[in-house]
Parts: C-alpha cells; sequence; structure tokens
C-alpha cells in the first residue's frame, strides 16, 4: 500500500503503529479530521487477516467518525483505534494497558470508547493508563449503556421523516419493521410502542423474540420476511450492509430509517433508495444518540444534557431531507455535504488569531 496516497484520498490527518513485545500488542490508530476538536472513536479488536486489511479498517472507521461526530453537533473529530488479533484468546490486561499507555502518549489528540470485540472491563484496563477513554459504567459516575440514547435518536429520526413525508410527526398507527431486537431495537420498539406505532420485529435469534413478545404486542416475521413487509418504516437495528443489490428489489416501505451502523452495502444503493422514492435517514446521523452519550462524560455525564443534544437530531435530519428535496440529491449525500461544510465553516472561524 502507497501509505501517504492512500491519506490523501480521505484528507486523513495521521496514522500510527504501535508494538509491545511482551504483550504482544500491535494497534494502529487513525486520526481522520481534527478540525472540531480531539478525535473520537472505538477500540476494535479483530483477527484481520492480513496488515492492509487493518489498515484500510481504521482510515474507513475513522472517516466515518469525523462525519458522525460532526452530524451530532459535538466538538469533536474523527479516529480510530484498532488492535490485531483475536479477541478470544488475546484480550489480556498487559495488553489493553498498553494501549492506554500509547493513548496517552498522543496527549489528547485521540480519545477512545468501546467497539467491536472490546468490553468494558478492556476500557477500565485503558483506563489505569490514560484518561482520554469514555464509556464509564453508570455504578462508577459514568454515562453506561450508550443503547437507550442510540434509541431516542433514532426514534426522533424517525419522527422527523414522518414530518417530512406527512406534515405530522405523530409515529401513532404507523406500520414499522424492525428488524433486530438486540440492545438498540428493543429500546426502540419499547418507545415505538409507546407512541402507539403497529409494529412488527423479526431477529434471527429466537430468544431475543420471545423476550420482545412476551413485553408487546408485536407482530412477528421471519428474517427473510422483514424486507419485504408492506409498511410506512423500515428500521434496520442489527447488521450493516442490509440495503444491498438484493434486498431493494424487495423493500414495499416509505422509509428506511434504524440505528444499524454502514445501511448502504455501496453509496450507489443510497442513489437507488432515492430513485425508488424511499427516503433514507443517513445512519451516522440518526443513530449518533450513543456517540452524544458517551462524550457527554467529559464534561461530567448529565443524562438530561445528552438527552436534549439528542433530541435535535431531529431538526438535523428535517434539514437534510429538505436540502436533499431542493437540491434533488440523494440524501446520503446531502447529509456529507451539510457536516462538511459544517467543518470547513468551523475552520475558517478558527483561522483568527487569539491572544
Ligand atoms: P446487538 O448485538 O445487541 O443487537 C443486534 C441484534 O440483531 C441481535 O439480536 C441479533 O440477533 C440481530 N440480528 C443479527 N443479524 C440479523 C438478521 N440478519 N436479521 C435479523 N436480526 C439480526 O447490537 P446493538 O448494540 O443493538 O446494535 C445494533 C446496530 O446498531 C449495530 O449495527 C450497531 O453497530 C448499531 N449501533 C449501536 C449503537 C449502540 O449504542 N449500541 C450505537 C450506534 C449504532
Amino acid at each position: 500500500m502507497q501509505i501517504f496516497e492512500r491519506l490523501r484520498i480521505d484528507s486523513h490527518e495521521q496514522l500510527i503503529f504501535f508494538r509491545e513485545q511482551f504483550s504482544g500488542l500491535k494497534a494502529i490508530i487513525a486520526i481522520h479530521d481534527t478540525t472540531l476538536g480531539p478525535a473520537i472513536g472505538g477500540v476494535r479488536m479483530w483477527k484481520y487477516p492480513s496488515e492492509d486489511e487493518a489498515i484500510e479498517d481504521v482510515l474507513r472507521l475513522s472517516f466515518a467518525m469525523t462525519l458522525k461526530a460532526a452530524g451530532a453537533g459535538v466538538n469533536f473529530g474523527g479516529g480510530q483505534a484498532v488492535i490485531i488479533g483475536d479477541p478470544k484468546k488475546q484480550r489480556s490486561e498487559a495488553l489493553f494497558r498498553g494501549v492506554g499507555r500509547f493513548i496517552e502518549g498522543l496527549g489528547g489528540r485521540f480519545i477512545a470508547a468501546e467497539d467491536v470485540g472490546t468490553t468494558y472491563e478492556d476500557m477500565d484496563y485503558i483506563r489505569m493508563e490514560t484518561r482520554y477513554v469514555v464509556g464509564i459504567p453508570s455504578s462508577r459516575g459514568g454515562s453506561g449503556d450508550p443503547s437507550p440514547m442510540c434509541a431516542y435518536g433514532v426514534i426522533r429520526g424517525i419522527e422527523a421523516c414522518q414530518e417530512f413525508r406527512t406534515g405530522n410527526d405523530s409515529l401513532e398507527g404507523v406500520k414499522i419493521a424492525v428488524q433486530g431486537v438486540g440492545k438498540v431495537g428493543s429500546a426502540v420498539v419499547s418507545m415505538l410502542i409507546e407512541r402507539g406505532a403497529r409494529v412488527t420485529i423479526a431477529d434471527i435469534d429466537p430468544q431475543a423474540v420471545e423476550k420482545i413478545r412476551n413485553q408487546y404486542d408485536v407482530e412477528v416475521v421471519s428474517p427473510d420476511e422483514i424486507y419485504s413487509l408492506d409498511c410506512d418504516i423500515f428500521c434496520p437495528c442489527a447488521l450493516g450492509g442490509v440495503i444491498n443489490d438484493q434486498t431493494i428489489e424487495l423493500l414495499r416501505c416509505k422509509v428506511v430509517a434504524g440505528a444499524a451502523n454502514n445501511q448502504l452495502d455501496k453509496s450507489r444503493h443510497g442513489d437507488l433508495l432515492d430513485q425508488k422514492g424511499i427516503i433514507y435517514a443517513p445512519d451516522y446521523i440518526i443513530n449518533a444518540g450513543g456517540l452524544i452519550n458517551v462524550v457527554d462524560e467529559l464534561e461530567g455525564y448529565d443524562q438530561a444534557r445528552a438527552m436534549r443534544k439528542t433530541s435535535a437530531i431531529k431538526d438535523v435530519l428535517l434539514s437534510i431531507l429538505e436540502r436533499s428535496k431542493a437540491q434533488r440529491i440523494p440524501t446520503w449525500r446531502a447529509a456529507n455535504e451539510l457536516v462538511m461544510e459544517r467543518i470547513e465553516k468551523v475552520a475558517r472561524v478558527r483561522r483568527s488569531y487569539l491572544p
């Protein structure tokens, strides 16, 4: 890989490699853009088949974090850490304390959070060596599990789509298909039922389905059937890549709005949704409640404040939908433009000298 050429493509600022002999630590941190503030991002541990794949992943994820933080209205840039290793076999105190020491050495340019392959306990080890980590359990005065706040943001995003489409943000009687009822999806279902929506769910885990069926009046369909359901809103809360060449043909909804990261298999699938007249709520805008919740810890966690900021996801999404309509561009493109404009405006403001 031509590293500097690759960094040029998405305008990355920095790529840092770490190794530590005794714990076997091999890690990479990418800092995409720090115009708005320190880079924030997850610490992912994965059995990457090659170093090139680890580099590609860390660059892609850090870029996505810049968009997410800028869209969420918080003053953070985009970053990401990846650890090359098997999370089932290689997690240890020494390894994560090693990660913490390297993060501390960056002097606050990167703030870490939990991600795929890492846990609260790993973050605790990182915290023993650095202040630059968020996602503390609520039992220790932190923000705790971000999923309910993420779900609240999704509800505000769904209300924005409904208001944009019908002129009324009420969810009473609205038919909503929720794919995946794990941590976020189950909280989304609970809030939808409270608002009078008619909810259908699907999950590959029968226990997750049973738990929801026992608590709420919901319909259940198989994981394959959820795509083709005749509904108002399809709400993906499971995996990424669910809007792809196969599923796009099946969709009969009017809106796609859910929590899953990287919902579009490729950007062109966002164009295809637009051509089909389906409103797409860009994933990194609608699912930013979790990020808003964890970064609030840095000011001393205040749930009411985090909720107010998450509530604003509705206004951000409405302005993206209006822009998409006015400029006749797909919503994913309108979102990217909006967040890049925010970064550029802040960069201009910061040009002036402060004594
Ligand atoms: P989770 O693992 O708790 O739940 C995911 C659920 O989806 C599980 O119940 C799983 O069985 C189900 N699932 C997997 N494949 C499926 C399929 N093909 N069809 C139907 N169900 C399927 O994860 P989560 O924390 O609820 O996150 C859900 C999504 O939201 C992920 O894409 C995640 O990246 C994204 N997200 C989560 C947060 C958060 O705060 N947890 C924040 C932002 C984005």
